[in-house]
């Protein structure tokens, strides 16, 4: 006359709770702001694309390219626009790539404006020269600590002696 096993039933309900806020506590946002992933922001995927014709670029010629542009011609059946899906901002480029704070590598490539929730996306690169593998990633980064790495690179290209001759040209430049 009972109903059934009322107890078990709270038990188990108190463990699926339980487990929910196991889940729940170790995919607990940030307080302050939270951040877009990787998975679900197309800027980011643009550039996860972007960093691929890097490194493909980079395995053929054994350096970076000098300007951006040749890494959408790197897919020809899908080119990838140099330009922020959110912002409509192109994409800032910086060969030799900026040293940012916090972060390991160089960032070559990344947002012009941060329309990230006040943040940029950017691709770091790692690695490469001789016997290394060049590695690439793409990194969501506070603003002030891209525009901190911009002045470090202006005072440091100001004060850096032009080079004595430069450097020669892509010999085999993609046709349009
Ligand atoms: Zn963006």
């Amino acid at each position: 006359m009972q109903p059934p096993r009322p107890r078990l039933t709270a038990m188990a309900c108190g463990a699926i709770l339980a487990a929910l806020a196991a889940g729940c506590r170790t995919a607990a946002p940030s307080p302050v702001v939270r951040r877009p992933s990787v998975e679900e922001d197309l800027c980011a995927e643009r550039l996860h694309d972007l960093s691929g014709a890097i490194l493909f670029y980079y395995a053929a010629h054994h350096r970076l390219p000098e300007s951006p542009a040749v890494l959408a011609s790197l897919g020809p059946e899908d080119p990838v626009p140099l330009v922020c899906p959110l912002s409509d901002q192109p994409y800032l480029y910086h060969p030799t790539g900026l040293r940012v704070q916090g972060q390991p590598g160089r960032m070559v490539l990344y947002d012009a404006v941060a329309c990230h929730t006040g943040m940029r996306w950017g691709v770091f690169v790692d690695g490469g020269g001789t016997g290394r593998r060049l590695i690439a990633r793409v990194v969501l980064v506070a603003d002030a600590a891209v525009i901190a790495a911009e002045q470090r690179a202006a005072v440091a290209a100001a004060e850096a002696q032009p080079p004595a001759d430069a450097p020669p040209a892509p010999a085999d430049a993609p046709a349009e």
